[in-house]
């Protein structure tokens, strides 16, 4: 029976275990940092030593209470989203939560989409997206934290619409937030070493703070768990498959009805009815994409998952997948949270299956 350690920094219980919680530390800088007096977590050891925000997610409960705090106060809400996912990026009830506060949507990944996607476009899309979450937000911004695009204009919109208050950073995990934090801590340099870990008031999250030019701060807040996420189904090896990380090439196919494409063993799309036409697939370039008849389909998975078809990569780890079908009013796109989209015309009847949990849906399409 240990007694728990505490870190220094943001006073989270010292864990060695989850690297994506709150208090991780590997187990020898715990010997190290007991030995010097001074245990900090591993989160608050990068951004002492490098000034780097790593990524740390919380719970539910605590994510809501930490909304709802956000809420009583007087701030500007940056809420960050995967424009790659943006379905996967939504945070139920976030405007009622807020309360009076205003709300910035960052569409964040902006790179990973094809130059034809003019920006303007994009933005309204995300615009109507949002707001079918019930999210009313002032401004929309598109960014991407990787390659730095945008972030100027992000910072000036930023500095309009904070109005004097204190800058929240909120969103779920990997949206980029962290990466897009760590830009802006280097754009606006000198002040690096003021960045500091704090409390929030009677509640044991950490938060970080950012001094702003005009005395208030940029504060960035945990990020939370979307189950549906397909991120929680991979293992690490598998994940790179299906995380883009580049500009997505999109990849079309003439299909006629009773035609399927798998793409790996992850998601699989089938063309019910409908009259010959075009599709095109927006995925990771490396996700493979096999086309088979849909009356084979069945045993197609069932032989080759796992091995030509993947990832997952091993028939031990193959993910049963479950089917959503739809009829298609206007031309949409159907989304299998965090692998991709499928552009499908108006008229037919489709189905797009993935691993029970992730979600399956049709919205208006991007392009
Ligand atoms: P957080 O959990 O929201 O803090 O997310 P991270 O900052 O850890 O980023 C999650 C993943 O998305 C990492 O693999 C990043 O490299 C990647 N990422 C972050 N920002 C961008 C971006 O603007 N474009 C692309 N293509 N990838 C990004």
């Amino acid at each position: 029976n240990e007694e728990p350690l505490y870190c220094i920094g943001c006073g989270a219980e010292i864990q060695t275990t989850n690297p994506k919680e709150p208090g991780y530390t590997p187990q020898s800088a715990v010997e190290k940092g007991l030995d010097s007096g001074e245990l900090y977590c591993q989160r608050c050891f990068k951004l002492r030593h490098y000034n780097e925000i790593q990524p740390v997610s919380i719970s539910d409960d605590d994510f809501l209470e930490l909304l709802s705090k956000i809420g009583k106060t007087d701030s500007l809400v940056v809420y960050v989203v995967d424009i790659f996912d943006v379905n996967g990026s939504i945070i139920p009830g976030i405007q009622r939560f807020v309360g009076d506060n205003p709300i910035m949507v960052v569409g964040n990944k902006v790179d990973l989409l094809p130059s034809s996607f003019k920006r303007t476009k994009v933005k309204d899309w995300l615009r109507q997206m949002v707001n079918k979450a019930g999210i009313k937000p002032v401004d929309i911004e598109l960014a991407s934290a990787k390659t730095n695009q945008s972030v100027d204009n992000l910072l000036d919109a930023i500095n309009k619409y904070e109005k004097n208050r204190d800058v929240y950073v909120v969103g779920v995990t990997n949206v980029g937030k962290s990466t897009l934090i760590n830009q802006i801590i280097h754009q606006s340099s000198g002040e690096k070493q003021l960045i500091t870990t704090s409390k929030f008031p009677g509640t044991t999250l950490d938060m970080i703070k950012i001094p702003l030019d005009n005395g208030h701060y940029l504060i960035d807040t945990p990020g939370i768990i979307h189950e549906s996420q397909m991120a929680h189904y991979l293992s690490p090896k598998d994940l790179k498959y299906v995380s883009p990380q580049k500009t997505i090439k999109p990849r079309s196919y003439q299909l006629n009805e009773g035609q399927t494409l798998f793409l790996g063993a992850l998601g699989r799309f089938d063309y019910i009815k409908g009259s010959k036409a075009g599709f095109v697939v927006y995925a990771d370039n490396n996700l493979m994409i096999h086309r088979t008849k849909l009356e084979n389909a069945d045993d197609f998975f069932e032989k080759h998952a796992g091995e030509l078809l993947n990832p997952p990569i091993g028939k031990e780890n193959v993910i049963p997948l479950q089917r959503h079908e739809f009829k298609i009013t206007d031309t949409s796109d159907l989304v299998i949270e965090g692998l991709g989209w499928i552009t499908v015309p108006k008229g037919s009847i489709v189905a797009g299956w993935a691993p029970k949990g992730v979600a399956v849906l049709i919205r208006k399409s991007m392009f």
